[in-house]
């Protein structure tokens, strides 16, 4: 069975599959009685599909029922609260949900009809949709991507699809980070699986998508987002939320101590989605056969640089890609096929936040 302390990783583009081996090795079903309701709560925050970068997989979700039927598991619904300026159902159908509940007979939960109720969080009152806190078991399903709010958005500010929207407006004149992490307390998420496959570079609603090429698992939602934002290349600070739901007992937030599992490596060559802010990002780049993973960080780490002012002072490009093995080189390289070169970064793939701190102290 998973320990609080590891966080499985996985490579590829064919979410069933992947999500399928990893829980064959978490052996989830030992926790989870054949009885109990299991809640899937995705990340549908717009009626936009998964490819925009901003909700969940439905075929990765796909995967999960499918693990969970196999296992004897009957009583499964998912849940959502899309953002108050769209409708869930709406999502439910763009997002490809509605399909998946008629193929898989389980059904849709929408929780801006849903009732609520008034939770103490411990000095900070929170109204919770009844349905969300019904499951005995709930597998939370984020996406693995940038917030203009926030930074960034992962596994612990997913669960504001479980408050009503008079709920989710009041959040927002708290600033956020606070009721995030006090809701976390509340909302308890027993699996965290992210869709890290394609999330979006900077907005919650999508639009500028990079191919990231991965999903992970753990059961931590406070090591999942430290883990999250190092791959996205934050500093813990640069997202109080995290810290903040650490002090408050949620989780750990010290990846230095997690067990990072990774299953594969990424062997896919990049299709990095066109974007007006990828195509400006990736004419720092020389890149030759460089896998998507590896590539999807890089595009982080250039923006986390572009926002820190540091791009200008770039000097040459930086190379990456499996074109680069063996190769001797100038200048910075990322990842293990460049470990020629003068300034080679390595990891396979390395992680944004690697990445921004060794650019830092070399320009
Ligand atoms: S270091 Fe090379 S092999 Fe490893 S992920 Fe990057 S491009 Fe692929």
């Amino acid at each position: 069975m998973m320990n609080k302390n590891q966080i499985y990783v996985i490579y590829g583009n064919t979410p069933k599959t992947m999500i399928k081996e990893i829980l064959t090795k978490a052996r989830i079903e030992e926790e989870i009685d054949k009885s109990a309701l299991i809640g899937i709560k995705p990340n549908l925050v717009v009626a936009k599909p998964s490819t925009s970068g901003a909700t969940t997989t439905p075929d990765l979700v796909a995967g999960v029922i499918e693990y969970l039927q196999s296992k004897g598991y009957q009583n499964i619904i998912i849940l959502e609260g899309s953002w108050v300026g769209d409708r869930t159902f709406r999502a439910f159908s763009v997002c490809g949900y509605e399909q998946l509940s008629k193929l898989y007979n389980v059904p849709l939960v929408d929780l801006q009809r849903d009732k609520y109720t008034e939770y103490d969080a411990g000095g900070v009152r929170i109204n919770v949709c009844n349905k969300a806190m019904e499951v005995d078991y709930l597998i939370n399903m984020p996406v693995l991507k940038g917030h203009c709010q926030t930074s960034m958005t992962c596994a612990l500010k997913n669960m504001k699809g479980c408050i009503p929207d008079s709920e989710k407006r009041k959040f927002h004149t708290m600033g956020l980070h606070k009721p995030i992490a006090y809701l976390n307390r509340v909302v308890k998420s027993n699996l965290i699986i992210v869709d890290g496959l394609m999330g979006d570079l900077t907005f919650e609603e999508g639009g500028t998508p990079v191919q990231m090429n991965r999903v992970f698992v753990g059961k931590d939602p406070v090591l999942i987002d430290a883990y999250a934002a190092e791959l996205m290349g934050f500093n813990l600070n640069e997202i109080p939320y995290i810290q903040m739901a650490e002090r408050i007992g949620v989780g750990s937030a010290d990846v230095s101590k997690a067990e990072i599992i990774e299953l594969n490596k990424d062997c896919d060559v990049r299709k990095i989605t066109r974007s007006h802010k990828v195509e400006r990002l990736s004419k720092y780049i020389e890149e030759k056969d460089a896998c998507s993973a590896c590539y999807g960080s890089l595009i982080h780490a250039l923006e986390r640089l572009d926002e820190r002012g540091l791009l200008a002072r770039l000097r040459g490009k930086i190379c990456i890609g499996q074109g680069y093995k063996g190769q001797q080189g100038e200048g910075i390289g990322i990842g293990v096929c460049t470990k020629g070169f003068s300034k080679g970064i390595p990891g396979c793939p390395p992680k944004a936040k690697d990445i921004v701190e060794f650019i830092e102290k070399n320009i």
